[in-house]
């Protein structure tokens, strides 16, 4: 188990979309498109098959929040006038505008969880050293 200061970090990174790792700030090529690896670190991003069911899990969490959230406060604001029809189509854009465009930094947070969770194997900590040392031997060469 990492101390406390360790995990704020991890998971900081996390909600900064960095990799939880080491920080870097391209898991991403574009807002949704992942690298399979970080490119600094050499960290495979999905450590297995099924990997991503905890972020689509966040993201669903983190969507219906802001959606009650919303609901909510226009209820208690405009009762007892509800508008149920406006509140309905709010409703449905928030719920698409936020799932979409939190899913990348689900994705990110997971990988924090994960990592603090389930720590780097040793093959993983191997492969990532591996990588990291091409890397550095190709660009010390060029
Ligand atoms: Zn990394």
């Amino acid at each position: 188990m990492q101390n406390l200061g360790t995990s704020l970090r991890v998971l900081l990174r996390g909600f900064l979309r960095r990799c939880p790792n080491c920080g870097d700030p391209g898991p991403y090529r574009w807002w949704w498109k992942m690298r399979l690896r970080c490119r600094q670190c050499g960290l495979h991003f999905e450590r297995e098959e099924g990997y991503w069911t905890g972020a689509m899990a966040i993201n669903l969490i983190v969507t219906e929040l802001v959606f009650a959230a919303i609901m909510v406060a226009t209820v208690i604001i405009t009762w007892p006038d509800v508008p149920m029809l406006p509140l309905l189509l709010v409703g449905l854009a928030v719920n698409a505008v936020v799932a979409v465009t939190f899913y990348p930094i689900a994705r990110t947070i997971w990988i924090a969880i994960d990592l603090l969770l389930h720590p780097l194997e040793d093959d993983e900590v191997r492969e990532t050293a591996e990588l990291r040392r091409i890397r550095d031997q190709t660009t010390a060469n060029v």
